[in-house]
C-alpha cells in the first residue's frame, strides 16, 4: 500500500531523515518510536506531502507520490490524519466538523454525508455528540471525533501523530479504544506514541528511529523482548 524508498529530509542542513525505508502492507498497524527529535513526525508529513522530500521516492498504491507533477489534493484525499493537538474548527458542531471535508472535497451531498457521519457517532459512543461544540467535550471525545473526522472521507491509510500526548491518562483509555477498533476493521495505519504499552499490544511492525535514521524493524514482539540493535535495547530502557 505505501512503500518508501531511501527518503532524506534536511532542514536548513541538518539531516532529519537519513534513507529511510519501509513498507506498510494493506491492514498492517506499523508505529514509530524513538526519542524526540528522531525524525518521526516528519516521516509522517512526508507521507501526507506536508513536507517535500530531498531525495528518494514514496509510493502510494503504487503511485510516486513524490513526483512534483503528482496532485497533493488527489493523494491527501487517500490518506486520514490526525495529529497531536485535536485541530476541530470550534465554531462548528461535532456534524458539520465531520461532514466538512467529504461534503467539499469528495463533492457528497449534505444527506449522505451527515447519515455516514451518525454512523461513525454511534459506533464511537458519541451518538448524543453531534450538535455539540468542541468546546462542550472532553479532551478524548475530541480527539475521537477528529479520528471520526478523518475516517469520515474513507481514507486507504490513517497518520496518527500522538493522538493521545495531549490527553489526560483517563482520557488516554477511550482514544487507545477507538484505534483498537479501527485496528480490527482493517484499517491500516502508522501511528506515532510515547504510549509503548499500547505500542505493542497494536503494530504489526515497529520502527525504531535514531537521529533520522531507521535503526530497526520488526514485529512489535520482537523489538520489545529482543532487540537487535543496543541503541534500541537503550532507548526501550529509557522509556519502559
Ligand atoms: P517528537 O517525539 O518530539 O514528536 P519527532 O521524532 O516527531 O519528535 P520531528 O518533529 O520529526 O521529531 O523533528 C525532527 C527534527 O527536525 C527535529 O530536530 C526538529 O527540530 C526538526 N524539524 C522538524 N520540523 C522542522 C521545520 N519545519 N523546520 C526546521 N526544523 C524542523
Ligand atoms: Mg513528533
Amino acid at each position: 500500500l505505501l512503500t518508501i524508498e531511501g527518503v532524506w529530509k534536511n532542514f536548513h542542513g541538518h539531516h532529519v531523515l537519513r534513507g529511510i525505508d519501509l513498507e506498510v502492507h494493506p491492514h498492517e498497524v506499523v508505529s514509530l518510536i524513538g526519542a524526540s527529535g528522531s525524525g518521526k513526525s516528519t516521516l509522517l508529513r512526508c507521507v501526507n506531502l506536508l513536507e517535500t522530500v530531498d531525495d528518494g521516492t514514496i509510493f502510494l498504491d503504487g503511485e510516486d507520490i513524490t513526483d512534483p507533477r503528482v496532485n497533493v489534493d488527489d493523494t491527501r484525499k487517500r490518506l486520514g490524519i490526525v495529529f497531536q493537538g485535536f485541530n476541530l474548527f470550534p465554531h462548528m458542531t461535532v456534524l458539520d466538523n465531520i461532514t466538512l471535508a467529504p461534503r467539499r472535497v469528495h463533492k457528497v451531498d449534505r444527506e449522505q454525508a451527515e447519515e455516514q457521519a451518525h454512523e461513525l457517532l454511534a459506533k464511537f459512543g458519541l451518538a448524543d455528540k453531534a450538535r455539540a461544540y468542541p468546546d462542550q467535550l472532553s479532551g478524548g471525545q475530541q480527539q475521537r471525533v477528529a479520528i471520526i473526522r478523518a475516517l469520515a472521507t474513507q481514507p486507504k491509510l490513517m497518520l496518527l501523530d500522538e493522538v493521545t500526548s495531549a490527553l489526560d491518562p483517563e482520557l488516554v483509555v477511550e482514544v487507545l479504544g477507538i484505534i483498537r477498533e479501527l485496528k480490527e476493521s482493517g484499517m491500516t495505519m502508522i501511528l506515532t506514541t510515547h504510549e509503548m504499552g499500547f505500542c505493542r499490544e497494536i503494530s504489526d511492525m515497529v520502527c525504531f528511529l535514531d537521529g533520522g535514521v531507521l535503526l530497526e524493524k520488526g514485529p512489535a514482539d520482537k523489538i520489545f523482548t529482543d532487540p537487535e540493535n543496543a541503541r534500541t535495547r537503550e532507548f526501550l530502557r529509557s522509556v519502559l
